[in-house]
């Protein structure tokens, strides 16, 4: 083309695209696998600068349980600015976090809410992660942690020792309760109670060597190690275990928490009341707000000894306090379980007519498609190679059809849905066909993984 012919201009989107790649790190993870410029959200939907609009299934990675820009939350965040408070503040008190604390303690198992002490430790999930392992360190002078085989906990130093992909690490590792890929082999409530005996065994037998532990971390849904619910009788096993051999039982509710599941907190359907509740993303209302809640006898650090510059987010608290007040006001919580449940239900229809589904699970609107190599024999336990292909292709072909979903598990092959609680039904109707038909398109233009020829329905041939 001659230098003097005019080239057509890209549109905005591409050259804020391309500019990302060339000057954001290497590290970067979800605008790699979405190429999209969000510029207008409401509830569900995000609009790009290409103008194509989407269903956001992933929803800040769980964190908008209200969707975007709900009235209640911009409301909140208007409140403060238009009423001149001080927007930074350290960690003193004022009438803003004042309230949020409050609407929090009125949500809590009551039994926690009555002796609780609140920190506020930073931003993200993974600084409070940090906090309460100093907690239960300082607090019972031990040192080692137990966490779970595919856990994620964050991504500092210590949260990241205590998740499942860690290299090296001082965690000592227990089974996570997987049914699909039951590493005893047996899967269900026995599995559970397997797993459950490995870990009692690990503590009881004194040449485990497995020193006795400061405490003991675990999310009773495991969200990015491929939403796997932990079964309530297991969430019941390890409270006792802990609590009889005086380790603090730690619960990661960064995911899970506020309304996600069902319940309120997810350790309300279980009935358990950990000592120490780790608790960011949706609490801070689409903004960053990350705190611990523990039992006032873990309370032995001195003055200062949990410090940092941004603890008082006073928009996050106001956005958080809203999510927290609307979500308990109007039963949101149930509200998921209901829909997650009748979700769950025409999922299990897919499943039924594609082979390349493993298992679908979830609980509330915390939902996962488990891709499995279509071709491959089922193990012992019924569980079939995982397809980290096929899942990356329904992930595209989502976001083809206009709906944003993200993959989770042990080998990135389960395409994770994580939409707002706020959702109607017409909405997790359009969310499944979409789903639907993505899935239907990925299977046949991807070969398995041992290279057989596409197929699609159970049956059928493309
Ligand atoms: N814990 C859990 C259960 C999480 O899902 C996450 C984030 N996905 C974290 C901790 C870390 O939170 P953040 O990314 O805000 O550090």
């Amino acid at each position: 083309m001659a230098l003097t012919e005019t080239v057509p201009a890209a549109p905005a989107h591409e050259g804020i695209l391309r500019r990302q790649s060339l000057r954001e790190s290497a590290a970067r993870t979800y605008a790699r696998s979405l190429p999209i410029v969000p510029v207008r959200a409401r509830g569900l939907t995000i609009e790009g600068a290409d103008g194509r609009r989407y269903l956001d299934c992933l929803s800040g990675a769980g964190t908008l349980a209200l969707g975007h820009n709900h009235p209640v939350v911009l409301e909140a965040i208007r409140t403060v600015l238009d009423s001149g408070a001080p927007l930074h503040v350290l960690d003193l008190a004022t009438p803003v976090k004042d309230a949020f604390t409050t609407e929090l303690f009125a949500t809590l198992p009551r039994e926690l809410a009555e002796k609780a002490r609140i920190q506020f430790c930073g931003p993200a999930g993974t600084d409070a992660v940090e906090a309460a392992f100093k907690l239960v360190r300082t607090a019972t002078g031990r040192d080692g942690l137990m966490a779970f085989s595919g856990a994620y906990h964050g991504m500092t130093a210590e949260a990241l020792a205590a998740s499942g992909g860690a290299q090296h690490t001082s965690v000592v590792r227990l089974p996570y309760p997987y049914d699909y890929r039951c590493p005893f082999g047996t899967g269900g409530e026995r599995g559970a109670e397997l797993a459950a005996r490995w870990t009692q065994s690990l503590l009881d037998d004194h040449k485990s060597g497995v020193p006795h532990p400061a405490g003991m971390i675990l999310e009773p849904v495991q969200g990015e190690g491929g939403v796997i619910p932990a079964p309530d009788s297991w969430l019941r096993r390890m409270r006792e275990i802990t609590a009889a051999r005086q380790i603090p039982l730690i619960v990661d509710e960064v995911q899970t928490g506020v309304g996600r599941t069902g319940a309120f907190w997810a350790v309300d359907h279980s009935g358990i009341v950990p000592d120490v509740i780790v608790l960011s993303k949706a609490i801070g209302g689409s903004l960053p707000l990350a705190v611990i809640v523990y039992h006032e006898e873990l309370d032995s650090w001195q003055p200062g000894a949990h410090a940092g510059t941004f603890r008082g987010n006073q928009l996050a608290m106001a956005a958080g306090a809203a999510t927290l007040a609307y979500v308990r006001a109007n039963g949101l919580d149930r509200r998921a379980g209901e829909l997650g449940a009748r979700m769950l239900t025409r999922l299990d229809s897919l499943a039924a007519a594609h082979d390349c589904i493993g298992e679908v699970r979830g609980r509330g609107l915390m939902l996962g498609v488990e891709l499995v190599d279509r071709d491959a024999d089922a193990d012992a336990t019924g569980a079939r190679p995982a397809d980290p292909r096929l899942a990356a292709a329904v992930r595209d072909a989502c976001l083809d059809r206009g709906l944003i979903v993200e993959l989770g598990g042990r080998h990135s092959a389960v395409v994770r849905l994580l939409p707002p609680l706020t959702i109607t039904d017409e909405q997790a109707d359009a969310i499944l066909d979409r789903l639907a038909d993505a899935l239907t398109a990925a299977v046949r233009t991807t070969p398995g993984p041992t290279g057989s020829s596409p197929t699609t329905m159970r049956g059928t041939t493309p």
